[in-house]
Formats: C-alpha cells, sequence, structure tokens
C-alpha cells in the first residue's frame, strides 16, 4: 500500500481538513513480478536453441576445414535448421502476443489447400523419439483463411502433442469438412489433462502444473491458436482424459 497526503491546518496550526490518496500497489507488484518471471522464461527458452545453432556451426566449421564428405555434415545442418524454426516460432509467439495486446493481430486471408497446410505445418515440428504423424482427411479440401496462423496454431498444437505425451507413439491430425465448416484434430495419446484444469488452458501464460516434470515452455501457444481462431470466426476446444492423451480441436469457416 502506498499513501500520500497532504493536511490543512488553521491559523493556530490546528489540523482541519486532510486530502490524500491510499494507492494500492500489491496488484501493481503481482503483475511486475509475472513480467520480470516471462523475461527471464523466455530468454532461456531462446537460449537453449541459440546455443545448440553455435554448437552445430562449430561443428560443421570444423568438418568443412578437414574436408569432411558433404552427406556426413548434413545431420548438423539439420540440427541448426530445427533450432532456428524453434526460435523463429518463439519470436513469431512473442510478436503475436503484442500484436493481440494492442488489438492488432491481423488476419491476412487466401484460399488455398488444407492437407498442403497440415503437412507444411508438421515440417516444422521436431520429432523426439518414437513419434509419427498420421494426417487423415479429404486432400482436396479447400479453405480461405489466414495460412500462416492457421500453420501457426497446427504447429503448437503439434509440438504440444509431441512435448506432453513423450511415450507414446502416434499423433493423429484430421480434418473433416462440415457443412459450413471445417474441424480440424490434433490427438495424441500422452498424460492428458486433469479436468479442473481445462477451463484455464486457453488463459494467457497458464500452464498446468505437472507433478515433478519440467517442460519447457511459456504457456502462450493455446493463448494465441484460441486468439487466432476467434478471429476467424471459429471455435477451439479440447477433450482430455487422465492418463489417456488430449484431442485438442479447431473449427474454421470454409470461407468464401
Ligand atoms: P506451453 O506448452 O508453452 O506451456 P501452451 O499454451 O501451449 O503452453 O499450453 C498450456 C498448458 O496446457 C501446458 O503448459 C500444458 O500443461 C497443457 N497442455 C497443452 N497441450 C497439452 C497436451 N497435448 N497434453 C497435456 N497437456 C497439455
Amino acid at each position: 500500500i502506498r499513501a500520500q497526503g497532504k493536511i490543512y491546518r488553521d491559523k493556530d496550526e490546528k489540523p482541519v481538513r486532510m486530502l490524500g490518496t491510499i494507492l494500492d500497489i500489491t496488484e501493481f507488484k503481482r503483475l511486475q513480478q509475472q513480467k520480470d518471471d516471462f523475461i527471464s522464461v523466455a530468454s532461456h527458452e531462446l537460449k537453449t536453441p541459440m546455443t545448440s545453432v553455435k554448437a552445430s556451426i562449430q561443428i560443421l566449421d570444423k568438418l568443412i576445414k578437414s574436408g569432411t564428405q558433404p552427406d556426413k555434415i548434413s545431420t548438423f545442418i539439420d540440427k541448426a535448421n530445427s533450432s532456428l524454426n524453434k526460435m523463429q516460432h518463439l519470436v513469431e509467439s512473442l510478436l503475436n502476443v503484442s500484436r493481440i495486446s494492442a488489438g492488432q493481430l491481423e488476419l491476412s486471408k487466401s484460399r488455398f489447400n488444407v492437407a498442403e497446410m497440415v503437412n507444411e505445418s508438421c515440417d516444422y515440428v521436431r520429432l523426439a523419439g518414437d513419434h509419427q504423424v498420421i494426417i487423415k482427411g479429404d486432400k482436396e479440401l479447400e479453405i480461405v483463411a489466414d495460412k500462416q496462423k492457421i500453420e501457426q496454431i497446427l504447429v503448437n498444437l503439434v509440438n504440444n502433442a509431441v512435448k506432453y505425451a513423450p511415450n507414446s507413439k502416434d499423433i493423429i491430425i484430421e480434418f473433416t469438412k462440415r457443412k459450413t465448416t471445417v474441424k480440424i484434430t490434433v490427438q495424441d495419446f500422452g498424460e492428458g489433462i486433469p479436468y479442473d484444469k481445462i477451463p484455464h488452458l486457453f488463459e494467457r501464460y497458464y500452464r498446468v502444473d505437472s507433478s515433478g516434470v519440467q517442460y519447457s515452455g511459456l504457456g502462450l501457444g493455446l493463448y494465441i491458436s484460441a486468439e487466432i481462431v476467434e478471429r476467424h470466426g471459429g471455435k477451439i476446444g479440447v477433450n482430455s482424459d487422465t492418463g489417456r492423451g488430449s484431442t485438442f480441436w479447431f473449427t474454421l469457416p470454409l470461407g468464401d
């Protein structure tokens, strides 16, 4: 609590009136703390792939100087590329949060093929372990929407499926045409989400406290995804069973 005031006195110096303001800065402090924490986590999230790119470049430098065959160095180029993709996605997320706050998330719509867009999105995701993505849907289906932003939603959802279902194999992406909309689902067979946490998932910075396991992340992916879907006039949600996995879904108007 911060207080400021002025005491008015009469000619005998007796206080007659006091004028003041009392400001409750508890909320202000909480927001400041949240901002500080966010900057520290975001810097760390950027530093990890940056270190990896730097290491790959140093190795590449050595290999090239020692005359190693081009096919032997491609692994390190792939590694650097995938770390750069991760950084690009992160910076794009941060920019989108600023745009959302400023009410400046503009859509740039065009007609595109859904199957192609889904395939392109998967190129940006680094699969780990045993993961495989299975894509189901009408290969001819086209919609009018902001392709780049819809790709971003898919990258968020598939990245999450990889991250939060580390021990399962399949990730299923399915798109279905309905009367005036398309429904896209991303299903994983991971740990699922406790029922009482589901209403908060799409809030900014929200992350479920997983018992003991530390997952990287900023709690922005679903928030941004929800904003993009909403701007298109669609809906987003999740069906999840703890221990069985989650199916995130969103709908988009087919457009004209
Ligand atoms: P981040 O993954 O960076 O924390 P998101 O906004 O993408 O942020 O997700 C918010 C939270 O929702 C995550 O922290 C995680 O707890 C939960 N979550 C998202 N996707 C899944 C999933 N497929 N399985 C289990 N939990 C998930």
